[in-house]
């Protein structure tokens, strides 16, 4: 019989699986393999009808419904529907655990845990400080407990990895109150990203992960830096929330704290509202027009100033960032470019790093310009002192990878 994992990953509006399956069992360590099934549920408790859309690896054609999906409850039964009309057969495979995506953990979850009501109660108390995300992670924690009574649930958190981030790091240099009694300091995000890549990026350079230091840029809609040292994050760029560091699609990340109060003064705009424009009319979109970086190198290209500055208030940020965890971790084996833009767009991943020789860092035009390669790659000249790399991300294998752990 087959052996799986069930990834979940339970946002607002949308559920997102992956159906993993693993190595046969006793040989070598059991990674997460081939994807079985993929998936996705949008428009969950919206106006109109939402769309399940279920893919096989080799299905021609996905399988699709179309239906309002009123709740989280009613669209995970229409997944479990998918896999009895579509396949594969649920019954057929061996479910070892079903890892979900949680997005904060606090202070409070260093690894991946096994849920219990204990881990359910204290993810719910986290919600003050991910009021977005956590709602929605553990509605489908609860569904997929009465979906799969029997089956192992895994919650693999977003900031775990980070929890290493020494003191010195992850301190706000705020009142003593915030800090003690309102678990104000950094947290960091895309942890399981961060992992992921920072080993395969050990892995590339065929080096130990224990003496390996990278810089990871996951540059997706979402952005965010990491300094890890000897596969230990030891600095990153969000911080209580996801808004502090990188600019992104439509965060600022980095402003003066002052602004806020400021605009309170000026604009008498409240600080809910603040928030609200930080999150999600800011960054690209709010300098350019456009959330996606390929729209705003459209526009550049045409000539639109706006759209010239976007990417070069972007750019600028991330080459600061570069500096700023050189600095942290003293040397520097790779910088790695992952997530949608670092994955895809050779022109920010030349001018991030764009003067930087004297750090023993360059890219081989050639290299980064290639679209023939879409994997693993490295993008800096033979023999440099920092390998540049391009390494895909893949959170669901991380995921996958760190549920099975937890219950083996
Ligand atoms: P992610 O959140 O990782 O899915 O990344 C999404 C972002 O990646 C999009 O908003 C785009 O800005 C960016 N992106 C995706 N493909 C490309 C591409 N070919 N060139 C430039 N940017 C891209």
């Amino acid at each position: 019989m087959k052996q799986a994992v069930l990834v979940l990953n339970v946002g607002s509006s949308s559920i997102k699986y992956q159906l993993l399956e693993l190595e046969p069992a006793g040989e070598g360590a059991r990674e997460p393999g081939a994807r079985l099934a993929t998936g996705i549920v949008d428009r969950i408790g919206g106006e109109g009808a939402g769309t399940l859309t279920h893919k096989q690896p080799d299905d021609p054609q996905p399988y699709e419904v179309s239906d309002t999906f009123a709740d989280h409850e009613q669209a995970l039964a229409a997944v479990l529907g998918a896999f009895r009309d579509a396949g594969p057969d649920l019954a057929k495979i061996e479910l070892k655990a079903v890892g979900h995506r949680v997005v904060h953990g606090g202070s409070e979850f260093i690894q991946a845990t096994v849920i219990d009501d204990a881990v359910l109660a204290k993810v719910t108390e986290m919600i003050p400080l991910a009021p977005l995300h956590n709602p929605a992670n553990i509605t489908g924690i609860e569904g997929a407990r009465r979906a799969f009574p029997d089956v192992p649930q895994v919650a693999v958190f977003d900031t775990a990895f980070h929890q290493t981030l020494p003191e010195a790091a992850y301190t706000y240099a705020v009142p003593s109150e915030w800090r003690e009694r309102y678990a104000v300091r950094r947290y960091g995000f895309h942890g399981t990203s961060h992992e992921y890549v920072s080993r395969r990026a050990a892995a590339i350079l065929g080096r130990p992960v224990a003496e390996t230091n990278v810089i990871v840029l996951h540059l997706g809609n979402g952005a965010s830096v990491s300094a890890v040292a000897g596969g230990r994050s030891v600095e990153t760029s969000m911080g209580l929330t996801p808004l502090e560091g990188l600019v992104m699609g439509t965060r600022s990340g980095d402003i003066d704290p002052a602004i806020p109060a400021y605009l309170q003064r000026v604009a008498g705009l409240d600080s809910a509202a603040v928030e609200r424009e930080l999150n999600r009319s800011s960054g690209l979109l709010g300098l350019a027009g456009s959330n996606d970086l390929r729209d705003v190198n459209k526009k550049a290209d045409a000539g639109d100033p706006a759209a010239r500055l976007a990417l070069d208030v972007y750019r600028h940020r991330l080459r600061k960032y570069i500096g700023a965890y050189y600095a942290v971790l003293g040397r520097v084996d790779a910088v790695v470019f992952t997530a949608g833009v670092g994955e895809n767009d050779p022109r920010t991943r030349s001018q991030s790093l764009a003067g930087l020789e004297r750090l023993g860092i360059a890219v081989d035009d050639a290299r980064n310009e290639s679209t023939a390669d879409r994997g693993e790659r490295f993008i800096s000249p033979d023999g440099a002192e920092v390998a540049v790399l391009v390494v895909p991300t893949d959170e669901e294998i991380e995921i996958a990878r760190q549920a099975l752990g937890a219950v083996s």
